[in-house]
């Protein structure tokens, strides 16, 4: 071995190398049972196992010079033709008595049957004089069991404690796959004679790619001795074809050297694995390690594979009811956000109202929404400015994804705006709007991982070449895992979805009722100009217009009197002239304010024209009137106008008559109004030609 410093490409390629090791193809298999391969036809033996003769009582050279249903049996090669029918790839597991064991003795066998390239493969195991039923109460049991437990770890631990009682392995552990393929145990029964690996993990060089896409095809590898000595094929490779024997779906296939040597470092006699499968992926192994060799019968074996099968299931259904715990959470704050449509909270008040409950669902520390240039948040968060940064990144670069997100923003290109350990990011896109993001933030979880064993692979050279070789030692190492938050799960970035789907939904409704009160305004602002005068507030000639000829109406009708009252600035012109326009139009708006404020509701008082002005004054005749016009005279007088002085008004009063129109009182109300002008203004003056008043 050398010590030698290898560059990244040579160790680059002799991993590469090590991962092409075809473990699949051995040539070889292990002494427990033996192989037969057949033509395609299942005529003619093509390949058996040296050790043929300690199983089937007939040596090498005889079985590969006869027909298949003499060497093995009528029953088995029954079973085999509607097995061959089935056509698909998977292996059938068979239970047949053969012709005869060495002593010629009648000998049940377990048969693993599987297609290989143009071959048909029996693996043949003794079957072991195990009690069927034993097993079968054993199985009930464990399907009683498991259906009891309601939480993953314990689980696991059963499942760890059930499997070593069942087999008798020194130490089985389950072993979960990280996001990188290394492993950690994750349960563990161990004996006291062996050593403890629980919570340790195992680099993912220990499981190369292509033994973990085995586990894909072949749930359980059984290597009940490391050390034994594998027994070749005869001949090694079929007949005609060149290519090895490809064993991927078989029990029996020979250790390669480098997991032999693998399980001799680590003290290993005996190794049973089982793949455990989490939607078709590979979650896990269960894996039992033996100190000497522990044989392990094939039944068992098939009932170990069931076992596991079972527990994941059960663990299935244990995540899918936390999958839903989470989602009911969402949903039900959901449906509360719907409730609360009708108090219509902006983007801020959502988050403010709900965020902290949001980040206790999805154990987050900080939530924010960030729209456009602005943020709202929750919890602890970075600036601002960072956010609205991250989400112009989103927007530029993610915006075909409805979600983003990372345990380690600094190794992504949203490492600039990070802030302190907030280094989870969960981001999805507002439907309605992709410059929009919801965004949820995590805190470095910083741990220590312990590996068994440091997780490098040893290079050495090997016949003049690098190669990779399995560790030797698996002494404890310890590493330090930081710049990661905890994953987000698949189910929390569908639960965050469904929250933004819904805070889309709301802020777009806050947005729309936001402008539907700005159209309400313009719309009140609109009715106003229509009616109103835009200077004095007072109504306009053509409403005045329309009430004066309701008056008449009613008037006629009901005999309801009105007066009319007709008032003109006096020397209105001097005010502009004077001090200017803007002034002139302070008087108008003040006079107009203060008369305004003298008549009853029923009375309008409304711009006729220039610096004219016409009030209808309701259920009043013209002694009334007069009063009234009095009253609005004196007021005006009394005005204090500041620097621009005081003014003065000259008013004259009109009473309805039966038979008037709007012309002929207003001509009346004019005449009176011009004869007070002219006897000197600041007066009022009856339709009459009497004064009522004049000033003092
Ligand atoms: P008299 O006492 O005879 O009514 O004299 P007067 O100056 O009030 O009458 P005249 O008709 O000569 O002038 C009225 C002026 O009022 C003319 C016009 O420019 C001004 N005026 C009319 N409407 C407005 C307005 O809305 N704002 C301002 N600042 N001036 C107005
Ligand atoms: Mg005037
Ligand atoms: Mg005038």
């Amino acid at each position: 071995m050398s010590n030698t410093h290898y560059s990244d490409a040579e160790i680059a390629d002799a991993l590469e190398a090590c991962a092409r090791e075809p473990v699949h193809i051995p040539g070889a298999i292990q002494p427990m049972g033996c192989l037969v391969s057949l033509d395609a036809d299942m005529g003619r033996i093509r390949q058996v196992s040296a050790n043929i003769e300690d199983f089937l009582g007939i040596s090498v050279a005889d079985a590969l010079a006869s027909e298949a249903r003499d060497v093995l049996g009528d029953e088995l090669m029954d079973l085999l033709d509607t097995e061959r029918v089935k056509k698909d790839n998977s292996a059938s597991v068979l239970t047949v008595t053969a012709q005869g064991d060495v002593q010629g003795k009648q000998r049940r066998y377990h048969v693993v049957a599987y297609p290989s390239g143009d071959a048909f493969v029996m693996e043949l195991e003794y079957q072991m004089c195990l009690d069927g039923h034993h097993l079968l109460d054993k199985m009930n049991d464990w399907l009683v069991e498991v259906g009891q437990l309601d939480d993953i770890d314990t689980l696991l631990d059963t499942l760890t404690r059930r499997v070593q009682e069942w087999t008798g392995h020194e130490r089985v552990m389950v072993y979960r796959f990280d996001e990188d393929w290394n492993g950690r145990v994750v349960a563990e029964t161990c004996l006291p004679v062996a050593e403890s690996f629980l919570d340790h993990y195992f680099p993912a060089s220990d499981i190369p790619s292509q033994v973990r896409r085995l586990y894909d095809i072949n749930r359980v590898r059984s290597i009940p001795d490391a050390l034994a000595p594998a027994v070749p094929l005869v001949p090694t490779c079929g007949p005609e074809k060149a290519s090895p024997l490809d064993m991927s779906r078989g029990v029996l296939r020979a250790v390669a050297p480098i997991h032999q040597e693998y399980l001799t470092n680590m003290g290993v006699g005996a190794s049973l694995s089982i793949a455990m499968h989490e939607e078709g992926k590979l979650w896990g192994l269960l894996a039992c390690h033996g100190l000497e060799p522990r044989p392990l019968e094939a039944d068992l074996r098939d009932a170990l594979c069931a076992l596991v099968q079972i527990a994941m299931q059960r663990m299935m259904v244990l995540r899918t009811r936390a999958d839903t715990r989470l989602l009911h959470g969402i949903h039900d704050s959901n449906k509360i956000l719907s409730d609360e449509r009708g108090r219509l909270l902006g983007p801020e008040g959502l988050i403010q109202a709900h965020g902290t409950q949001w980040l206790e669902l999805l154990d987050a520390s900080g939530i924010a929404l960030v729209t456009g240039n602005e943020s709202s948040g929750q919890g602890t968060l970075p600036s601002e400015e960072n956010l609205v940064a991250m989400a112009d990144w989103l927007s530029r670069h993610q915006h075909h994804k409805s979600s983003w997100h990372t345990q380690a923003l600094a190794k992504t290109p949203l490492a600039p705006w990070q802030e302190g350990d907030l280094c989870g990011l969960l981001a999805v896109a507002l439907p309605t709007e992709t410059t929009h993001w919801l965004m949820l933030f995590r805190r470095e979880q910083r741990h220590s991982r312990c590996w068994a064993g440091k997780p490098e692979d040893t290079p050495m050279i090997r016949n003049g070449q690098l190669v990779m070789t399995p560790r030797r030692s698996f002494t404890q190492w310890r590493d330090e895992v930081r710049g990661r938050s905890r994953a987000w799960r698949t189910i929390e970035c569908r639960a965050i979805g469904d929250l933004a789907k819904n805070l889309a939904v709301l802020t777009s409704s806050h947005e729309i009722s936001q402008l539907n009160e700005k159209l309400h305004q313009a719309n009140r602002q609109l009715k106003r100009l229509a009616y109103h005068d835009g200077l004095t507030d007072t109504w306009n000639r053509r409403h005045m217009e329309q009430a004066f000829d309701a008056e008449l109406n009613a008037a006629e009708r009901h005999y309801r009197p009105f007066a009319v009252l007709l008032f003109d600035i006096d020397h209105f012109k001097r005010f502009n002239d004077t001090f200017g326009h803007d002034a002139g139009d302070q008087v108008l708006v003040t006079l107009c304010s203060v008369l305004q404020s003298i008549l009853r509701c029923t009375d309008k008082l409304g711009r006729w024209g220039g610096e004219e002005f016409l009030v209808l004054a309701r259920d009043c005749n013209l002694e009334g009137g007069l009063r009234l016009a009095e009253r609005l005279r004196q007021s005006a007088e009394a005005l204090d106008l500041g620097k621009l002085g005081g003014v003065t008004i000259s008013i004259g009063v009109a009473g309805w008559r039966r038979g008037d129109s709007r012309k002929s009182l207003v001509i009346r109300a004019d005449q009176a109004m011009y004869q007070a002008k002219k006897r000197g203004r600041n007066q009022v003056e009856a339709e009459m030609a009497s004064i009522i008043s004049t000033p003092t």
